[in-house]
């Protein structure tokens, strides 16, 4: 018992858990950790704190872990009901069924800490560098009211931004740290908590800590209570500057606090700017950019951060605006600090998340353009293969090899082409996911069988929202040439986001004009899109849709996810499909800017795409028919051909050949 007693009081103080938090200590005993193995845990924390480990830390405002579909921890503590229940309503061309059902929603919800396809990645990556066993600790923030809550407006159609509310002391693995850290802020300080979360690897034997900075304290004033209430709150310049501070600067002293010795600091995205101006601090700046990665995720002007000088200097105080004033200056307009440009200058690699990225940056920044590179980005493959999927792959291992462990292998799917009884259990187990689909929507009359596209992610206006419903009257006489068709939408608009919430608001309308029309044609819009709908609806529509305005869709992942399952892609040329556009994995259409040019962001050209786009799903339609009824075998079908090249490609696009990567070409040197 004493023994026990001394063994858990060393984990206590190895992992830094707060000690007068009692209930913590009932999910945490010398063998498990929330229901998971302890060892790998202690592991990783002995080596990440040795200072001959090459630590690697990985700095984001955002992460998307997804732990309602794959590694949930179990609590014996009660959960509040905030993070059980998430309610959804939807909006569709079924109104009747939109006023009496609500979606049935009962599970933990997702750790509310990301807004989208960014914080997934950021989430994914982690999940790999656990696979991979590498040092590396995660740093990010605790958003106390997460992202938002996205309700619709039924009467006028369009989008409310709600207060997200969740309760981080009963959320199962996240736990409060002892060590506290100050910042100072506008002249004052700050007091920040710190959390951990542990991302376990898939086969339990490794885990990565994620630090999460929280300034939701008592001993803050409530304007500094608030800066970490929700991610991307854009109220006020101020605001944004803050959020910044508390993960750049904070995360610098977090790390410190935790006596974790980094060696190797990466910016996934400009917004940890100032962890570079806290390490140049203490060290000259010139003689250790070595340290310092940075990735850049977007060619969208707005997503580049800019700060007026003078609030700057008022901020962050002289020490830190000096740095960054001599680094950070906009080229266009010298009252701004533009963050790009200072990581730009700051960081010895600087990378593109695709190899068009990549290109469209050195376009950008011509100046920089022969240290630009790109790593093309992934998915985590075990958090979203569907488990049909997955049997069927094991099933086949013989021919595909070991590709849990390493999903490259999956690319062997294409010496399986010739096999019958892989082909019919392709099929089956999409015919599976889609039943799934329809059982979810069974009120609004969704069935396995109907030919169904699905179009899921941030409503951001260069991603064209609204395209697949620019034309209703077109796509009744689809549905009713193809003998049914079935839709479904999901995603949120920045509530700051004036265009991106016209064009959600534009969508409403649309499907509301086709009411009436849901025996032929049926469109669901589903309220508040999280990593529990993208498993959904990746895995089991037939069709994902992608029809951002090329160039300026860096990357892209949600069809990365639905290649991993099949689902075949309907995209424009743009983002990593550019990569996999010649391996026929579904249909390529629309414009495509000149090359060496980057086009114009205001100029959607909706009108021209949607007329491809239609044809294109008319003929994919099809083919979908062709399978279903039996026209076209498993063993001959064009659709299951294109299955096949789906997932050949996904192995390639997974977080694993990322992070490999990265480790490869930008940690290790
Ligand atoms: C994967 C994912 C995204 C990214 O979608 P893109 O198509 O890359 O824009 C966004 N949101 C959620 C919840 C996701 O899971």
């Amino acid at each position: 018992m004493v023994e026990y007693g001394i063994m858990l009081k060393n984990i206590i103080n190895l992992i830094k858990l707060d000690p007068s938090e009692e209930k913590y200590k009932k999910d945490i005993s010398d063998t498990q950790f929330f229901g998971f193995p302890i060892e790998p845990l202690i592991a990783a924390e002995e080596k990440l704190l040795d200072s001959k480990t090459n630590s690697i830390a990985y700095f984001s405002m955002e992460y998307g872990l997804a732990p309602s579909v794959y590694h949930t921890f179990k609590t014996v503590n009660k959960i509040k009901e905030s993070n059980v229940l998430s309610e959804h309503e939807v909006f569709s061309n079924m109104k009747d069924m939109d006023y009496y059902h609500y979606l049935p929603l009962r599970k933990i919800i997702d750790l509310p800490i990301y807004s989208g396809g960014l914080g997934v990645l950021a989430g994914d990556t982690l999940k790999s560098a656990a696979d991979l066993g590498l040092p590396l600790v995660g740093i990010g923030i605790l958003w106390n009211k997460g992202y938002f809550k996205q309700k619709f407006w039924f009467r006028s159609g369009g989008q409310l931004p709600e207060v997200m509310s969740w309760d981080p002391h009963s959320y199962p693995g996240l736990i409060p740290l002892k060590p506290r850290i100050n910042i100072t802020l506008s002249g004052q300080e700050l007091e920040l908590k710190l959390w951990k979360y542990y991302v376990y690897s898939n086969d339990l034997k490794n885990v990565i800590p994620l630090i999460l900075l929280d300034s939701n304290l008592p001993e803050n004033q409530e304007y500094f209570r608030e800066l970490t209430d929700q991610l991307y709150r854009s109220t006020n310049g101020w605001i944004k500057l803050c959020q910044r501070a508390i993960l750049g600067m904070g995360g610098v002293k977090a790390l410190e606090a935790l006596k974790y010795p980094i060696k190797k600091f990466h910016l996934n995205e400009g917004h940890a700017a100032l962890a570079v101006a806290q390490k140049a601090k203490k060290q000259n700046l010139e003689k250790i950019k070595s340290i310092f990665a940075y990735t850049c995720h977007t060619p969208v002007e707005a997503g580049h951060d800019r700060f007026d000088v003078q609030e700057l200097e008022a901020t962050l105080g002289n020490e830190i605006s000096q740095i960054v004033k001599t680094y950070g200056r906009d080229e266009k307009n010298s009252s701004l600090i533009n963050f790009t440009q200072f990581c730009l200058n700051t960081t010895s690699h600087i990378n593109g998340v695709a190899q068009k990225h990549g290109e469209i940056m050195r376009l950008q920044f011509p100046k920089y353009k022969d240290r630009i590179k790109s790593i093309t980005n992934g998915i985590h493959t075990h958090t979203w293969i569907s488990k049909p999927f997955k049997e069927l792959f094991n099933k086949h291992k013989n021919q595909i090899g070991d590709w849990e462990a390493d999903p490259i292998l999956l690319k062997n799917v294409n010496s399986l082409k010739n096999n019958q009884e892989f082909r019919s259990g392709l099929w089956q187990a999409h015919l599976e996911n889609k039943k799934q689909l329809a059982e979810f929507l069974k009120f609004w009359h969704f069935n396995q069988k109907t030919f169904t596209i699905g179009w899921a992610r941030r409503i951001a206006v260069y991603k064209r929202p609204t395209m697949l419903l620019n034309d209703p009257n077109r796509l009744i006489s689809i549905a009713k040439k193809l003998g049914g068709l079935q839709i479904v939408i999901a995603g949120k608009a920045h509530p700051a986001d004036i265009p991106a919430s016209l064009h959600m608001d534009e969508m409403l309308s649309k499907i509301t004009i086709l009411n009436g029309e849901r025996k032929i044609l049926r469109i669901c819009f589903l309220e508040n899109y999280d990593t529990y709908f993208a498993k959904l609806l990746t895995s089991s529509v037939d069709i994902w849709l992608n029809n951002p305005l090329p160039p300026f869709e860096a990357s892209g992942t949600s069809g990365m996810k639905a290649l991993v399952n099949g689902v075949l892609q309907l995209s424009t040329l743009d983002g990593w499909v550019v990569e996999a556009a010649s391996k026929n994995i579904g249909r390529i259409f629309g414009y495509v800017p000149e090359a060496g040019s980057i086009g114009n962001e205001g100029d959607l050209k909706l009108n021209e795409d949607s007329l491809t786009l239609y044809q294109n799903v008319e003929e994919l339609g099809d083919l979908y028919y062709k399978t279903l009824v039996g026209i076209q075998k498993p063993e001959n079908s064009e659709w299951v051909e294109m299955m096949i090249n789906c997932i050949s490609e996904s192995g390639f696009f997974s977080t694993q050949r990322m992070v490999k990567e990265y480790s490869g070409q930008v940690w290790a040197t």
